[in-house]
């Protein structure tokens, strides 16, 4: 029998406590209230600081400022607007938003919901950001007090275009595959990007609209991964293996394939290099804000392409010097004949991947250097020479 008591005892203990809890959240007062200076609404305790425009809130004046708003005329289609647009039903807030500009064209808050709005009702290859930006601008302008409307809308801002931002690149990631989708998300992604250089300008001393613009700029710029070179190595590992083997049409399609992930390639360094341009810009930003230090900083540039003197590894290790008649000689094969066909080409990629580390290796030998001019670099020298006279006959 001394067990149940036991048990009656702790389930009593444990169930005051529960008591306790629920007693000291109820004395909480937890208010919704509308901040004095922007307008933003939220839940607070006690006075406090407005999470938006940072201004303080007195606790008495926020909530008779919210019971004011829902009071008056529009208090209904406000409170309808902010509830579809909290269940993500933009279209039906967007209508209660207009409902209120066709009676007060001056109605910021309205405005603001609405350019908020617009940006999830676009299509991914439609973003309304400039309709948006419209909207967004008339909220400032009709602002009682600008310069927290500013800050509040730039927040705003920096919200949506983080929350849609992740639909794009959703897109691009299922269809990387196909020839423009770089170019594609760089594009869009540039759309979206004017809404946090809008932010920027409104806030210049604001970092954190600086930092979303970088880092939104750094998931583009990385989002090819290693896919574009992958396909293109794939391709002309194929190309090779169907030359060796002797299938005429397979190298035939290889070379198309391989010409095609070339070109892919070669447009997302353009549009990466576009990107990367936009991204110095927040960059810029973050350094005169002291966020970043100029001398912590790379400024990243897509490589160029294959310089003209670099590349002829084996070669250059060697002969042991990079402007050796018989280096510059073979870099004037590349250029001039290697590099105007496919397999030429092809050959050229395979090189630059194996070239650097049998360099290495050899530079270090005495012997190996010996033996890559005997059964290397002699003989294809021969075959180059051949072949250059063949030409010029
Ligand atoms: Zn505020």
């Amino acid at each position: 029998m001394k067990s149940p008591i036991v048990h009656t005892v702790s389930t009593s203990i444990y169930k005051n406590q529960i008591i306790d809890k629920i007693n000291q959240r109820l004395k909480i007062k937890i208010m919704q209230v509308k901040c004095t200076s922007c307008g933003a609404s939220q839940n607070i305790d006690e006075s406090q600081d407005c999470s938006y425009c940072g201004n303080l809130i007195e606790m008495q004046k926020g909530k008779s400022n919210f019971q004011a708003i829902t009071k008056s005329e529009f208090g209904n289609f406000i409170m309808m607007a902010e509830t579809s647009e909290e269940a993500t039903n933009y279209n039906e807030a967007i209508s209660y938003y207009n409902k209120i500009l066709e009676k007060d064209t001056t109605y910021s808050d309205a405005w603001l919901g609405k350019g908020n709005c617009i940006i999830y009702t676009s299509k991914i290859g439609d973003i309304r950001m400039k309709e948006a930006l419209t909207y967004w601008k008339n909220s400032i302008k009709f602002a009682e007090h600008q310069e927290p409307m500013q800050l509040r809308v730039s927040k705003e801002i920096d919200s949506v275009v983080q929350t849609f931002f992740p639909n794009i690149l959703d897109h691009y990631s299922k269809f990387a595959g196909l020839d423009d989708s770089y170019s594609e998300l760089a594009g869009r992604f540039l759309i979206l990007e004017g809404g946090i250089d809008f932010a920027c300008q409104i806030c210049p001393d604001e970092p954190q609209f600086f930092q979303t613009g970088y880092d939104l700029c750094e998931m583009v710029i990385n989002a090819p991964g290693t896919g574009a070179s992958s396909a293109q190595i794939a391709a002309a590992g194929s190309a090779i293996f169907n030359t060796l083997a002797g299938n005429k049409y397979s190298v035939e399609s290889d070379n198309a394939d391989w010409q095609k992930a070339n070109a892919r390639k070669k447009q997302i360094k353009e549009f990466g290099n576009q990107i990367n341009h936009v991204k110095n810009k927040y960059l810029d930003g973050l350094i005169r804000l002291g966020v970043v230090e100029e001398d912590e900083v790379t400024r990243y540039d897509m490589p160029k392409s294959e310089g003209s003197k670099s590349g002829c590894f084996v070669i250059t290790a060697t002969m042991g010097d990079s402007n050796h008649p018989i280096v510059e000689e073979f870099r004037n094969y590349r250029d001039k004949k290697l590099l105007t066909n496919t397999m030429g080409k092809v050959f050229v990629m395979f090189y630059y991947k194996i070239g650097p580390y049998l360099a290495v290796t050899i530079e270090r030998s005495k012997l190996l250097r010996k033996l890559s001019l005997l059964y290397i670099v002699k003989p294809i020298y021969k075959r180059l020479k051949n072949n250059i006279n063949y030409i010029n006959d």
